[in-house]
């Protein structure tokens, strides 16, 4: 029986949130402390938050040791928590501080209840319109019910506190004492549910029984754009709300939670909690303290969502679960995917993966009989996926410097005459990505990294794409000094849309990138805009790939279908493949069927033969059979070692020795191959080397790889980060 209370003055071993690699020992305070507490304990001069992990380990004098200053007034840390920031502590090789640092990023987690001044929007229009009160009422219409303190709606709208002090005298909004930390009102299963397709309904169920189950389980729901992948997995959110259960729905995007509550609220009568970057720190308290005490029945949030306190988690959702954002690839090296099996796992929840173009890790499950597959094999209504053919651009006429071939401008001027709306992709973003000197041949490059600065015509800058610095454009080339010698080489969205509209004078063009934004309110208006028709041709990066619904747009020109197929990326086949089918997908969703032209060098690439034949059975065989040959994931493992420092000898010294020392990896049969340069082989000043390691897939691969690093000192500037199944190698 493990002992689950401590009386006052009995030891306790208490994980804190600080980078000490151990948990400490105090003295339970007056009242004793309950295993999983959230406390407060002194280290040193400071105060510092911890969990009360279990028992004390006793090995210090105990006169000496201190005592808990107080037990936070939250729901304590569960069990099944613990285990879980546990496994995933091993899982990434990231020290259990670090996590739980994840799982605590709130600011006055221990604040006492109480009251505080709220605002929200009032019942009068003012009498006088002013840009700032316009912008005070656009951020609280924006956000629905929601109540802001009062910096945070003057930081929001981006004016003084004085003018949203001048609006509640005007009762154009209202102030008033609302307790801290309310509950999340309750969602309705029954509220609004749509008539499903046999299709769908026939999914829906095998999910809603999978729920009331109890068990884990993990199920594949993949379907084209628009076959309905989200109605049926909200049947799922239904019937976990029924079991009494808690359920959170992942996107990879916040740009499309909006929509998503959107469709929450018409489905079950309220809005869900909320949990990303883009809610103010009021919100986010309020999110972890109501889902640890299970007064917040859905969560819809982003992949650190999967790290908040559950009462009762019975479902989890991952949207667009092939989607790369989903791996985190700074601080924790984790993949939310994986992640959000783990804790389903510990929590007897099932876990819902969908998308359009799953990810190779998940069709393998499924084939090894890990997940189930479910499958929605038509879109809803009368549209199908679009038509897809190759444009062979070695013989197309074009001169230097465009890059709209002739074949593809006559598609768009037939949807011009139609009044349809077409989508030139081109994942790019900025102006060009060469700058080069006519004179010299210099390139333009980053002062602190190993590469070349993309020309933001529209910022008027420079920028870094590694390490996002930027600078003016000279006029004079920085290597020779010849004057008015630089030009841009190659294609950005922005260059695109100079030429699409020169192209089409008369046309309406929009360029979509997410650095043209200066707030996500900003992107968010402009793609309702575009959605209504407010655009002929549309030009985007990436952005346009993910979820927006565009119901005029039924025609997709890719610039560059070779783009991704460059490098030496395990995965950049699989990549490509998923890219082309969301944007292709992203024509014809109404009523009118579209239509996708690839633009390439090479139509004969196997990857490119694929996507065009829409054959995504046999691409996914073959791909599978030559990751197999090869023994990488998802049938072999694999791990990214980058060393870096400022001194490039110390990296290089470092990595050698860990080629050479690497007696842990043999004994489980793994390989190590490098030291080699990365290949950004700087990044902010600092050098980078990469190893890699390989391993068989029932291989103890991070034991293995704990104590290998282990062996090794590491100096102050160098820094040793180990990927567990890397996503990128750059
Ligand atoms: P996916 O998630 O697979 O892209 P969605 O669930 O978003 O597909 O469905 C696409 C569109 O079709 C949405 O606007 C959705 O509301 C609508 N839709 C799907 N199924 C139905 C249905 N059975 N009844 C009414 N509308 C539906
Ligand atoms: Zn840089």
């Amino acid at each position: 029986m493990v002992q689950s209370h401590f009386n006052e003055g009995e030891l306790v071993g208490v994980l804190t949130t600080q980078p000490l690699g151990r948990v400490l020992d105090y003295k339970a305070p007056e009242g004793g402390a309950f295993v999983g507490a959230y406390v407060e304990v002194p280290l040193g001069p400071r105060r510092i938050a911890g969990v009360v992990w279990g028992p004390g380990a006793g090995d210090y004098h105990y006169a000496k040791v201190r005592s808990v200053l107080r037990v936070l007034d939250v729901a304590p840390m569960r069990d099944e928590m613990r285990t879980f920031l546990s496994r995933a502590a091993d899982y990434t090789l990231t020290p259990r501080d670090a996590m739980l640092r994840l799982a605590t990023r709130v600011s006055g987690l221990g604040d006492p209840p109480g009251v505080r001044r709220v605002y929200r929007l009032g019942t009068s229009e003012p009498d006088r319109m002013t840009d700032a009160r316009r912008a005070v009422l656009e951020v609280l219409r924006d956000y629905g019910g929601l109540s802001f303190t009062l910096k945070e709606l003057a930081d929001m709208a981006g004016v003084g506190t004085s003018v949203v002090k001048g609006m509640v005298k005007l009762g154009a909004v209202s102030e008033e004492d609302a307790p801290r930390d309310t509950a999340y009102p309750r969602l309705d299963p029954d509220h609004g549910g749509k008539d499903l397709t046999p299709d769908q309904a026939a999914g829906a169920q095998v999910l809603a029984q999978a729920v009331a189950s109890g068990q884990y389980g993990a199920t594949l729901l993949k379907g084209v754009t628009g076959s309905g992948k989200t109605e049926v997995y909200l049947e799922a959110v239904a019937a976990c709300l029924r079991a009494g259960r808690q359920a959170l729905v992942l996107l990879p995007e916040i740009a499309l939670t909006g929509e998503f509550l959107d469709r929450v609220e018409a489905r079950f009568g309220q809005r869900p909690a909320e949990w990303h970057s883009g809610v103010t720190q009021t919100e986010r308290r309020r999110c972890w303290r109501m889902v640890g005490q299970g007064d917040a029945d859905l969560v819809v949030g982003a992949r650190s969502a999967l790290f908040l306190p559950y009462r009762d988690l019975g479902l989890i959702v991952v949207d667009e679960e092939h989607d790369t954002s989903y791996k985190q690839e700074d601080g924790v090296l984790y993949n939310a995917r994986d992640m959000a099996v783990l804790r389903a796992a510990g929590n007897g929840a099932q876990v819902v993966l969908a998308s359009a173009t799953p990810s190779l890790e998940s069709w393998a499950n499924v084939e090894s009989g890990k997940y189930r597959r479910l499958e929605l094999t038509s879109r809803f209504g009368v549209a199908v996926m679009p038509k897809m053919s190759a444009i062979d651009m070695r013989s197309e006429d074009l001169p230097g410097g465009r890059w709209v071939s002739p074949t593809l401008r006559r598609a768009m001027q037939d949807r011009l005459e139609k009044g349809e709306q077409s989508l030139v992709f081109l994942n790019r973003r900025g102006y060009a990505p060469i700058t080069l000197c006519r004179a010299c041949g210099h390139q333009i490059g980053c002062d602190d990294c190993d590469a070349r600065m993309v020309e933001h015509r529209f910022l008027k800058r420079l920028m870094c794409h590694q390490c996002g610095a930027t600078k003016p454009m000279p006029t004079v080339c920085p290597h020779c000094a010849a004057e008015d010698r630089l030009s841009a080489v190659g294609p950005g969205v922005e260059r695109m849309g100079e030429e699409v509209q020169a192209l089409f004078p008369d046309a309406r063009v929009a360029v979509l990138s997410s650095d043209l934004y200066g707030s996500a309110r900003a992107m968010k208006a402009h793609i309702a805009d575009i959605a209504a028709g407010g655009t002929d041709i549309i030009i985007g990066t990436q952005l346009v790939a993910k979820g927006h619904n565009f119901p005029k747009l039924t025609l997709v020109g890719v610039i560059d279908a070779d783009l991704g197929l460059q490098g030496s990326d395990l995965r950049a086949a699989e990549r490509t493949f998923q890219l082309m089918r969301q944007v292709a997908g992203r024509a014809g969703r109404a009523d009118i069927p579209g239509e996708a032209l690839l633009q390439t060098y090479q139509p004969d690439h196997a990857v490119i033969r694929s996507i065009v034949a829409g054959d995504e059975e046999a691409f996914w065989a073959a791909e599978a059979a030559e990751r197999k040959a090869a023994g990488v994931p998802p049938y072999g493992r694999m791990a990214g070692i980058v060393l870096s420092s400022t001194n490039v000898q110390e990296v290089f010294d470092l990595g050698t020795a860990m080629a050479r020392q690497d007696g842990p990896l043999r004994r489980i049969g793994a390989q190590v191959f490098g030291p080699a340069p990365a290949p950004i082989a700087r990044i902010r000043g600092r050098h980078r080397v990469r190893l890699l390691v390989k391993a068989e897939k029932s291989a103890p691969l991070q034991q293995a790889l704990a104590e290998w690093a282990g062996q090794f000192k590491l100096s102050k500037d160098l820094r040793m980060a180990i990927d567990i199944d890397p996503q990128s190698f750059y």
